[in-house]
């Protein structure tokens, strides 16, 4: 194969316990998912039909490094999150298969531009400038699922300079991992290197610049980085 121009780099994050890196195809991210964040945006939860949306793979931002404060935003927000990584997919996936197709997890932020998502919604338009901006899904290193998996007495927690912003255990989350990921199967196929944003807890508020975040899913993965 030959192209044009040089092709763009593969995003990938790294391993805990390998120096292989993990590729990114796309990432997906569940919506309204814990029903106390739910109810601080004035929302309701879907408990039939999860609600989706997308980033581009190249959103991806590394353990330790500086995320630049986003263009033509004066409110970005933080939303921790379980992060799933895939190593297998396909369509129609059922609940029972789906444990099976999950590579590893790890712990991430779904950063926002909470003023343009108001606008957004407020004007009936598309989330893609709130939720899909450059350098808008920092996530930690990848823990392989044979080496720990998380579970309902899993905490999920963020430390802003410190103090802490946000945290729920697993079990609070409205779907599971594998209803997620049965839903998602049934609108994309997933393929191997997809990654999914499994939803954040209440406590999502504004990052300024020079902010140290600290996000931890307990005994699972931490990811540490600052605003730049
Ligand atoms: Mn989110």
């Amino acid at each position: 194969m030959r192209y044009a121009i040089p092709p763009p780099a593969m995003p990938s994050l790294p391993v805990l316990g390998s120096d292989a890196r993990f590729p990114v195809r796309r990432i997906f991210c569940i919506g309204r998912n814990f029903a106390d964040h739910a109810r601080e945006m004035g929302a309701a939860v879907d408990r039939e039909q999860p609600m989706f949306f997308c980033k581009p793979a190249d959103a991806v931002v590394s353990d330790g490094a500086d995320v630049p404060y986003p263009s033509a935003t004066g409110e970005l927000h933080h939303e921790v999150e379980m992060v799933v990584a895939l190593s297998g997919g396909g369509r129609d996936i059922g609940t029972d298969a789906a444990e099976s197709l999950i590579f590893g997890y790890g712990v991430g932020l779904d950063l926002t531009r909470r003023d343009l998502q108001a606008q957004a919604k407020a004007k009936g338009h598309p989330w893609d400038v709130a939720k899909a901006f450059d350098h808008s899904a920092p996530v930690s290193a990848l823990r392989p699922a044979e080496r720990g998996r998380p579970g309902p007495q899993t905490r999920l927690a963020l430390t802003v300079n410190g103090e802490l912003r946000q945290q729920a255990v697993l079990g609070s989350m409205v779907h599971d991992v594998p209803a997620i990921i049965a839903a998602l199967s049934k609108l994309f196929e997933l393929r191997s290197g997809d990654l999914v944003f499994t939803g954040t807890p209440a406590g999502v508020a504004a990052l300024r610049r020079g902010d140290r975040f600290h996000a931890e899913l307990e005994d699972i993965a931490t990811l540490d980085g600052r605003i730049a």
